[in-house]
């Protein structure tokens, strides 16, 4: 089989590349797991958060916006996004947290950031005890966000457009070749002009088998857990809820509470599982601030974000290895940005220009190439 562009990693990062980039070239996806969307775009907290990340990541979020909230006619069955508001809450220790996340969003030129008393934010959650929220922070733009119907928009579209994706096909080897490169899987062997290496936690790894030398990629594990308010609570319109410095959170999900240490733990690529303890000690902090106890961990999970050294994301060619693409380090913000991510990668792999919603964000090619990890 010879292809114009064959993507690894059947994650959010793949998929959102593959359904911009069949437009104008053959593509082929290949995902090592049975199932797309296996490891972190599986497990994460689905939050569309306009106010979280860097300044680079929160102009490529804007970017975003736009497709999530108006997608394409039949790319969903349903809305992408919904109402729910981020609320970041801090205790008197914490009052120095406050102006710094007001900065952070001056900084990124969007200051959609509202100050709320303790008591505001006590009436936008009422189980909060008073008592440890000293002040709070509501960004109103943030939303759910349909991770499951993004992934399988982006797929179906790419489908349609003729795009190929091969499950349970792992990428074992990559040869560099004349115009491009030979891909082994252990069924297949396939010729790409271009290679994308979309394959999240073991993106670096992914490079080594093409004799590329690694960006210094790491995975950071985080664990997210289900549990329970008593009946009589109406938590259903409540926001996120997170600390000052990202302690722990909580937010509505599905008629339950998805609750988490928002932890960052640096651990090798695989199949991670929750860490007990980081569970038991997220339901003590978030006991803290609520006013019921947290009698039961329905479920739990860990999934693992993915930060490069500077903490922005990766999206462009090796410099030395014409026709290797990287687009991975999404870290905590895959889902989010998607759209702008994967239409500015379709764009640079293909030779075209930056896409309108790319160039009004500002944000230059040079600022999420390799290259700059490499100085
Ligand atoms: C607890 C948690 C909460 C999160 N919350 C949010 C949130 O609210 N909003 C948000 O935007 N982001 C969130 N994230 C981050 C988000 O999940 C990631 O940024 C995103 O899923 C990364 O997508 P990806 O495609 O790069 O990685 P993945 O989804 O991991 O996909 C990479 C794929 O590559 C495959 N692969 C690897 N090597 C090979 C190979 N050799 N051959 C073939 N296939 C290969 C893997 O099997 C995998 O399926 C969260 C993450 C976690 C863990």
């Amino acid at each position: 089989m010879v292809v114009d562009v064959c993507i690894i990693g059947g994650g959010m990062a793949g998929a959102s590349v593959a359904y911009f980039a069949a437009t104008h070239a053959d593509v082929v996806l290949l995902e090592r797991e049975p199932h797309v969307g296996y490891h972190s775009t599986g497990r994460s907290a689905a939050l569309y958060a306009p106010q979280y990340g860097s300044a680079l990541i929160r102009r490529l979020t804007a970017a975003a916006g736009a497709f999530l909230d108006s997608p394409p006619p039949s790319f969903a069955d349903a809305p992408l996004l919904a109402r729910r508001g981020f609320l970041t809450i801090g205790g008197a220790s914490q009052r120095g947290a406050l102006e710094q996340h007001e900065a952070v969003a001056r900084a990124s030129g969007r200051t959609t950031l509202e100050r709320l008393s303790g008591t505001e934010a006590c009436a936008l959650v009422p189980s909060l005890r008073a008592a440890a929220v000293d002040w709070a922070l509501l960004d109103p733009t943030a939303q759910d966000l349909d991770v499951e119907a993004l992934l399988q928009g982006f797929l179906r579209g790419a489908r349609a457009r003729g795009a190929r994706t091969l499950t349970d096909h792992g990428v074992t080897a990559l040869q560099r070749t004349a115009n491009g490169w030979r891909v082994r899987t252990a069924q297949h062997e396939l010729e790409a002009r271009v290679v994308v290496n979309a394959a999240g936690a073991w993106a670096d790894e992914t490079a080594a088998l093409a004799g590329i030398a690694p960006l210094g990629l790491v995975p950071h594990r985080r664990t997210a857990f289900i549990f329970d308010a008593p009946e009589s609570v109406p938590i259903a319109r409540w926001p996120m809820v997170s600390d000052a410095e990202e302690l722990f959170y909580f937010k509505p999900e599905a008629g339950r509470l998805l609750g988490s240490l928002a932890e960052e733990v640096p651990v090798p690529a695989a199949d991670v599982q929750p860490d007990d303890f980081d569970v038991a000690t997220a339901v003590d902090r978030i006991e803290q601030v609520i006013d019921f106890p947290v009698r039961r961990v329905l479920r739990s999970w860990a999934g693992l974000r993915v930060f490069g050294p500077d903490r922005d994301p990766v999206s462009g060619f090796e410099r030395d290895a014409p026709g290797f693409y990287w687009h991975a380090g999404l870290g905590g913000y895959g889902i989010q940005t998607a759209p702008a991510m994967g239409e500015f990668a379709a764009a640079m792999i293909l030779r075209r220009d930056l896409p309108a919603v790319i160039q009004d964000t500002g944000v230059e090619a040079s600022a999420l190439a390799p290259a700059r990890l490499r100085r």
